[in-house]
C-alpha cells in the first residue's frame, strides 16, 4: 500500500498487514495459520491479508458465542443493551469517515456513496437501540373457562450465524448486529471474502464500546469452508443470510441438521416501470441510477427497465446520454459516479452476460466494454444499456449484479404488470408516473417486497426490506425483524 492514496487521501492505519479473527473477545489467527489476500478492486493491489477461518475456527467461535450467551451478557438489562448500542452509534459516527474509506478501498464503491451511508448506519443502530425492550413478558388475554392468567415470554433465540455478501458490508452487517444486540442474542459473523475489512474494523469499535467478550465474533474465510461450517453448526440457533439464491439453497440444506431458523435475502431482477406520463426529468436519472448505483451491485437494482412504447425512443436516447455522462473511475475521486466491480471474477461474469445479451439478439445501445488505460489495473466496466430486450432473454431473467440495464417496451398497465411479474424474483419494483391511479395499481400489482414510486432505492431501517418468491424470506428492519430473533413461550397460570 503506497504512503499516499490518489487525491491526497491518507490511507487509514487499519489498511495493510495481517488481520485476525475475533473469537471470545481475542484477536487470534486461524488455527491452520492460513491467510488469504484481499484486494482493492480499483487497482488490483493487495491491501491486507485475512485470516482464512475454517471449520475448527467456526467451532471455537460458536463455543465462545454460546458461552457469552449464557454468561454476563444474559444478565444485561434492556437498558444496558440500549446504552451499549447508543455508545456504539456514537463511535460509528465518530469513525465513519474511516469506515467509509476502508469500504471504498475494500469493495470499490465511490467514497461519496460509502460516506453517504453514515445516516443510514446511525439511524439503524439507534432504531435497534430503541428495540431493546422487545423481549420480556407480554400479556395475552384469554377466553378460557375458569380463572387463568396468560402471558407470553419472549426470549433471545441464542447464537446467530450471520453470513453477508460484499456489495454493501456496512449495511449488511448491521442488519445482523442490530437485532442480535437489541435482543440479547450473540453472533458469529462471516463476512464475504472479497470485502471483510469493515466488519473487522466495526468489531474493534464494538469492543471499544464495551461489548462483552464473545457476544460478537468475526470469522473471515471462504464461504464453502467457514460459511458452510457456520450454516451447518448445531450450536447455531438462527442463520441470517444475504447473497445469491444458489448459496441460499445450500444454507437451507445445511440448516436441516438442527432445523435452525433461517432468513434469506437473495437476489432480484426488479422491474422499473416508466409510463408515458412520467416526468422524464426525474424518471431518466432515477431509472438510470436504479440500475447503475454501486455499479449495479445492488440486489434491489431496477435492472429490467420497462418503458411504455409511446415514449420508448425518447427515453432510450436520454438514458444513453445520461449513461455516457457518468464518470467511471477510482472511487477516491470525488467526481466519480461509478467505481469498479468487486473482483475480476465478477467482471468476467458481467462481460459474459453482455455477450449473452448480444447473442440472444438484444441491441447494445451503449457501454458493454471493460475500461482500460489508467483503469486497466482495476475491474471497471462502462454503464451498459441493452434495448430490444424480450423478457425471456437471459439478461432479463438472471441477476447480473453489474451495471447492465435491459430496456423492455410495454403497451399498457396490464402488459406492464404481466412483464413485471414474469420473473422468479420478487425483491423490489419501481414506477415512474404522474397518474395517481396508475401508481396505486402498480404498487398493488407488482409482486415484490418493496415498491418505489417516483423514487428508487430508499431504505429506512424502521420500515424494512424483504422479498417475495426466489428473493428469499424473513423481513429485515422494523419490529418484526427484531421479533424474528426472539423465541416466545406461552404461560397458562391457574389462579384457582
Ligand atoms: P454468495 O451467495 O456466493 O456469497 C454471499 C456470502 O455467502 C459470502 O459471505 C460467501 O462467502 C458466503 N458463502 C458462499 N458459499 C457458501 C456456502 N456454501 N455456505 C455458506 N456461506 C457461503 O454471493 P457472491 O458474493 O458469490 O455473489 C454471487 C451473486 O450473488 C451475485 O452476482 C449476485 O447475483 C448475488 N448477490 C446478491 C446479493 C444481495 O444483496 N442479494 C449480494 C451479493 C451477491 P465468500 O464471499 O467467501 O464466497
Amino acid at each position: 500500500m503506497s504512503a499516499k492514496l490518489p487525491h491526497g487521501i491518507t490511507p487509514p492505519a487499519f489498511i495493510g498487514g495481517q488481520k485476525k479473527l475475533l473469537i471470545g473477545g481475542q484477536w487470534v489467527p486461524a488455527l491452520s495459520g492460513k491467510t488469504l489476500d484481499t484486494v482493492n478492486p480499483a487497482t488490483g493491489e493487495v491491501i491486507a491479508q485475512l485470516a482464512q477461518g475454517e471449520k475448527a475456527d467456526i467451532d471455537r467461535a460458536v463455543a465462545a458465542a454460546r458461552k457469552a450467551f449464557h454468561g454476563e451478557w444474559s444478565q444485561w438489562t434492556p437498558h444496558d443493551r440500549h446504552r451499549l448500542l447508543v455508545r456504539i452509534a456514537d463511535l460509528v459516527e465518530k469513525h465513519f469517515d474511516e469506515l467509509a474509506l476502508i469500504e471504498t478501498l475494500d469493495m470499490g464503491a465511490p467514497l461519496a456513496r460509502t460516506r453517504s451511508l453514515k445516516n443510514w448506519a446511525s439511524q439503524a443502530i439507534h432504531f435497534y437501540a430503541s428495540q431493546t425492550a422487545a423481549g420480556g413478558v407480554v400479556t395475552a388475554p384469554n377466553s378460557l373457562p375458569g380463572r387463568y392468567d396468560t402471558y407470553k415470554i419472549k426470549a433471545p433465540v441464542g447464537v446467530v450465524g450471520g453470513i453477508i455478501p460484499w456489495n454493501a458490508p456496512l449495511i449488511s452487517q448491521w442488519w445482523i448486529l442490530g437485532p442480535t444486540l437489541a435482543t440479547g442474542c450473540t453472533a458469529v459473523l462471516k463476512p464475504a471474502e472479497d470485502a471483510s475489512l469493515t466488519a473487522l474494523r466495526m468489531a474493534e469499535l464494538l469492543l471499544e464500546a464495551g461489548l462483552p467478550p464473545g457476544v460478537v465474533n468475526v470469522v473471515t474465510g471462504y464461504g464453502h469452508e467457514a460459511g458452510q461450517a457456520l450454516a451447518e453448526h448445531h450450536g447455531v440457533d438462527r442463520v441470517a443470510f444475504t447473497g445469491s439464491p444458489e448459496t441460499g439453497r445450500r444454507i437451507v440444506q445445511a440448516s436441516t441438521g438442527n432445523l435452525k431458523r433461517v432468513s434469506l435475502e437473495l437476489g432480484g431482477k426488479s422491474p422499473d416501470v416508466v409510463f408515458a406520463d412520467a416526468d422524464m426529468d426525474i424518471a431518466v436519472p432515477g431509472a438510470a441510477m436504479a440500475v447503475f448505483s454501486n455499479t449495479g451491485q445492488i440486489c434491489a437494482a431496477g435492472t429490467r427497465v420497462l418503458v411504455q412504447r409511446k415514449v420508448h425512443d425518447e427515453f432510450v436516447e436520454r438514458l444513453k446520454t445520461y449513461s455516457r455522462e457518468l464518470k467511471v473511475g477510482n472511487g477516491l475521486d470525488p467526481q466519480v459516479n461509478l467505481g469498479p466491480v468487486v473482483s475480476s471474477k465478477q467482471l468476467d461474469r458481467i462481460l459474459h452476460y453482455v455477450n449473452e445479451g448480444a447473442r440472444d439478439g438484444a441491441q447494445l445501445a451503449c457501454g458493454g466494454q471493460r475500461l482500460g488505460g489508467d483503469l486497466a489495473g482495476g475491474y471497471f466496466i462502462e454503464p451498459t444499456v441493452f434495448t430490444g430486450v424480450n423478457n425471456d432473454m437471459t439478461i432479463a431473467r438472471e441477476e447480473i449484479f453489474g451495471p447492465v440495464a435491459a430496456v423492455i417496451p410495454f403497451d399498457d398497465i396490464e402488459d406492464a404488470l404481466r412483464i413485471a411479474n414474469d420473473t422468479p424474483y420478487g425483491l423490489a419494483g419501481g414506477v415512474w408516473t404522474t397518474h395517481l391511479a396508475t401508481a396505486h395499481r402498480m404498487a398493488r400489482g407488482i409482486q415484490a417486497g418493496t415498491i418505489w414510486v417516483n423514487c428508487y432505492g430508499l431504505l429506512d431501517p424502521q420500515v424494512g426490506f424483504g422479498g417475495y418468491k426466489l428473493s428469499g424470506y424473513g423481513w429485515k428492519g422494523g419490529a418484526e425483524h427484531v421479533d424474528s430473533y426472539l423465541y416466545q413461550k406461552a404461560v397458562y397460570m391457574n389462579l384457582g
